[in-house]
């Protein structure tokens, strides 16, 4: 695959997540930089009128919400940090849904713990509604949900957490706009041999080595953040975008990328999906095991979700979301992947069409038992 440069990998994306720093949209006055907004949402605009889907990560509701709570002035503990996100969040949606209204685009907010990422159950979830809200045309502006997160369960970062957003829905690049233009072998604002690296393949310990001298910048996440960042981009199959968020006046930042600025690009070795199906096969273990007959096999050797109608036997107990194996009647596994549901539920449901789920279970799950980006085929042996 030849790589593209920042400006075509951007332009080209389909599903393009963005990250938008504190420092970037609010200002030390602890307001929102609406005219920085309003060019960011011009970018949006843009995106979405060529076909692009857009979700944006948004920090700046702990920098917006203790200037209201007059915490300003030194650090804050966590618990006024959460109090300082409670009020800087509702100020914040509301920026981003006035701004984007101008366009006509409408808004969701998803607040997110370092949980709803990790556990199976809720990242499945979680992803059900970025892909609905998505098909519905709304922009999902998320950020971390800090009011409930303590410290141990704390992104802490949006850099990551922009990341798992990213790897969650299978977007094709992640933007993470910044106070500078990408990575540096040094700290540029020390070392006048620093050089600006365009683009990294692998992160090794010579790139390790380059975060750590960089400017931290205003973000809490600084560079080791956006390097863990990409190291989640990278293994999901995600190209990702260090950029500088300030642009020439009257230009969005995106646009300032598509017009050549300086950036650096984070390119992975694999498919988005390949990689993702990787995790399926190796990250987990089957928690049990869902027979099928000899057509669903060849369905989903073909590509197919697995329906309800093809199951004839499902063995142990499992949870929804929980890494299962597909099994044929002759005893050879065809698969494995996520569950959409329990092993109780599709007990009852197997050997029935979709269509009569609700009815048998009395509420109204998804149509599929493993839908096809959650199965990985087993090689043939
Ligand atoms: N979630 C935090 C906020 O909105 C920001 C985290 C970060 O700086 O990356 O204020």
């Amino acid at each position: 695959m030849p790589i593209p440069t920042p400006a075509a990998a951007l332009s080209q994306a389909k599903r393009l997540v963005v990250k938008i720093g504190s420092a970037l949209l609010v200002g030390g006055d602890g307001a929102i930089r609406s005219a920085w907004l309003d060019a960011l949402v011009e970018d949006v605009a843009r995106c979405r009128a060529r076909g692009q889907e857009l979700i944006l990560v948004s920090s700046g509701a702990v920098a917006v919400g203790r200037t209201h709570l007059g915490l300003t002035g030194r650090r804050l503990r966590l618990e006024e940090k959460q109090a300082a996100a409670a009020t800087g969040q509702i100020r914040l949606a509301h920026a981003y849904q006035e701004a984007l209204a101008r366009h006509g685009i409408t808004v969701a907010q998803i607040l997110l713990t370092l949980d709803d990422t990790e556990a199976r159950r809720r990242h499945l979830n979680a992803r059900a509604t970025f892909e609905q809200l998505l098909a519905l045309g709304a922009v999902p502006v998320v950020n971390e949900n800090d009011t409930v997160a303590t410290a141990e369960i704390r992104f802490g970062d949006n850099d990551r957490l922009a990341a798992r957003v990213a790897q969650m829905i299978s977007a094709d690049m992640l933007v993470l706009l910044s106070d500078i233009d990408g990575l540096y072998s040094a700290d540029p604002r020390r070392d006048p041999e620093a050089a600006h690296i365009a683009l990294v393949d692998e992160i090794g310990p010579a790139i390790e080595a380059m975060a750590g001298a960089a400017p931290p910048g205003y973000s809490s996440g600084g560079m080791v953040t956006k390097l863990a960042a990409a190291r989640i981009a990278m293994n999901a199959g995600c190209l990702m975008l260090i950029a500088k968020g300030q642009a020439p006046r009257g230009s969005g930042p995106l646009a300032a990328i598509e017009a050549g600025a300086r950036a650096t690009l984070f390119v992975p070795r694999a498919e988005p999906r390949s990689a993702r199906k990787a995790w399926i096969a190796s990250a987990l273990n089957p928690a049990g095991a869902i027979v099928v007959d000899d057509g669903a096999a060849t369905a989903l050797r073909r590509g197919k979700s697995l329906l309800p109608a093809g199951i004839v036997d499902v063995d142990g107990a499992f949870e929804r979301g929980d890494c299962v194996i597909v099994r044929t009647r002759a005893g050879i596994e065809a698969g494995r992947g996520l569950s959409a549901y329990a092993s109780a539920d599709i007990r009852r449901i197997a050997g029935h069409k979709s269509g009569e789920i609700s009815a048998i279970l009395g509420y109204r799950g998804r149509d599929v038992i493993i839908h096809r980006d959650d199965l990985v085929l087993t090689e043939a042996r």
